[in-house]
């Protein structure tokens, strides 16, 4: 079985922020995911490197198109690659084969005669690259999106594709195949845009104002409309149409924000039906994050949450776990350094490493370093170890988007019951009695299985600190093989490794 995940291209007229970030790390998470059960994954993510926006920024910046490109690129590859995005693809769509190729699909769209040319006066947002129909704007008469920008009214002669024509066809589509869109609510956000006739979609930029971007096969005086030219990289990372794309594609995954469902469940479908070619199996859509408070996110406020900066301070594994835990799906999500800080310490610290240390250390020091052997099973063991495997088996199911939050808060409750285990049995006091002492290795070897499987199933989320602790219980993971949680698969008498503290405390 094949999956292929994608994540929506990033303009690189700015730094990676925490959208960015998001978007790429469900997608990993995803991935692992698929590949714990046996699929086959491919993960693509990277660089929208066309459009105004992009031009613009270069201009700022006082450096050549290619060189700015260079630089901006590079860095939101090495914000992935710090946050463990583990990609099979990074896109540049300044690659001359995906050039080629959107050059060579325009061709077949113009010979087929659904391109057609005319002027067009309208209103037009550079921040998301679009035409705005008044009633798009707000009431300063500026895009929703971008309150920031004012829209410019633009008298062009343009190129332009039907999209009407297909309106019906993609709302079957979405009514014969309920998994299309998810979560649902979006479902009924994308019918509210095509409730209407859709005004046909303009392809093409003059040169005049814009020259980064993919030449119009047919007109040297213009090039492709920016989400024209990203969109159609979701089939040229899989050597579209020359290599064998179809196994890939009939799986594809597109994860997005909420901000671009239009481009993707109204334009990129319809671009596909146009192009004689199959719509993507699923879009999964994720809402914005705010700050604390619910306030949006800005630089006056000084409440912008920088990746790099959350890395540096708390490690990628806290702005992983944070992120996987506390996206919301019925409304807008919060995130600040302090709270993704609380979560470290509160739920990954005291909940998760400090039992694993506790735990550890204790049976190192009074078993000599190996994993004890445990006796007769009580009822109170039983209960425990089985919410821990329904806990962990979660993630042994292929799993959305939207139940990320669900399913990592499961773990944490299972880590709580843990805890709760852990003090009630008190090891420490069973030990001193030879009568209780059989009872204080079953209790050990309780609660360093039941821990080995919570990290087993962390792996998906927080991948690098998962390995480490099951290094320090002496296990090792095969990635060939295919997960599947088990009870009592540690080992009795196996070394632990050296128990170090896995989330140290940090404070401000
Ligand atoms: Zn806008």
């Amino acid at each position: 079985m094949k999956s292929y995940v994608t994540t929506p291209i990033y303009y690189v007229n700015g730094s990676p922020h925490i959208g960015h970030a998001h978007t790429s790390v469900m997608a990993d998470i995803l991935m692992r995911n698929r590949a714990a059960l046996g699929y086959d994954c491919k993960l693509t993510t990277g660089c929208d490197e066309h459009g105004q926006k992009n031009q613009e920024a270069a201009e700022k910046a006082g450096l050549e198109p290619a060189e700015y490109l260079r630089q901006r690129s590079g860095e939101f590859q090495r914000v992935f690659d710090m946050l463990d995005v583990n990609y099979d693809f990074f896109v540049h769509t300044s690659r001359p084969f995906h050039k080629e190729q959107v050059a060579r699909a325009e061709a077949k769209l113009y010979d087929a005669g659904l391109i057609i040319q005319k002027q067009y006066r309208g209103l037009y947002c550079t921040g998301c690259e679009q035409f705005k129909k008044p009633s798009d704007l707000n009431d300063e008469n500026r895009c929703q999106d971008h309150p920031n920008i004012d829209v410019e009214e633009l008298d062009e002669l343009n190129y332009f594709l039907r999209i009407e024509p297909y309106r019906q066809r993609l709302l079957q589509h979405i009514e014969d195949n309920p998994g299309f869109v998810k979560p649902a609510k979006y479902v009924k956000e994308l019918k509210q845009m095509l409730e209407e006739p859709l005004e046909d979609l303009c392809i093409s930029r003059p040169k005049r104002r814009v020259s980064l971007g993919v030449e119009l096969p047919f007109d040297t005086d213009y090039v492709t409309y920016v989400w024209f030219d990203a969109l159609i990289n979701y089939l040229t990372n899989l050597g579209w149409p020359e290599e064998d794309y179809q196994p890939w594609w009939s799986t594809v995954e597109h994860l997005i924000g909420k901000d671009i469902l239009k481009t993707h469940g109204v334009y990129w479908p319809i671009m596909l039906m146009a192009m004689e070619e199959t719509l993507p199996r699923q879009l999964s859509v994720h809402g914005h994050w705010v700050g604390a408070g619910g306030l949006k996110m800005s630089k006056t406020l000084g409440n912008v949450v920088d990746p790099v900066e959350v890395v540096d301070q708390l490690g990628a594994d806290a702005l992983r776990y944070y992120m996987a835990r506390n996206m919301r799906t019925d409304s807008d999500s919060q995130i600040s350094i302090d709270l993704i800080r609380q979560a470290y310490n509160s739920e990954l610290g005291n909940k998760l490493g400090n039992l694993l240390s506790r735990a550890g250390k204790f049976t190192s020091s009074k078993y000599d370093g190996c994993v004890t052997e445990p006796g007769a099973l009580q009822p109170e063991d039983e209960a425990l170890r089985a919410e821990v495997l329904a806990a962990a088996q979660g993630f042994a199911k292929h799993f959305e988007m939207s139940d990320i939050p669900t399913l990592v808060r499961q773990l944490v409750d299972a880590c709580d019951q843990l805890n709760e285990y852990f003090a009630a049995q008190a090891p420490w006091g069973l030990i001193k009695d030879p009568a209780t002492e059989e009872r204080c290795r079953t209790v050990l070897y309780v609660t360093l299985d039941c821990l080995r499987l919570v990290l087993e199933s962390f792996r998906q989320i927080i991948p690098t600190s998962a390995d480490r602790a099951l290094a320090m219980l002496g296990t090792e993971f095969d990635d060939n093989t295919v997960w599947a949680p088990q009870l009592s698969a540690l080992k009795a008498g196996a070394p632990l490794g050296e128990i170090e503290t896995l989330f140290p405390r940090i404070t401000e």
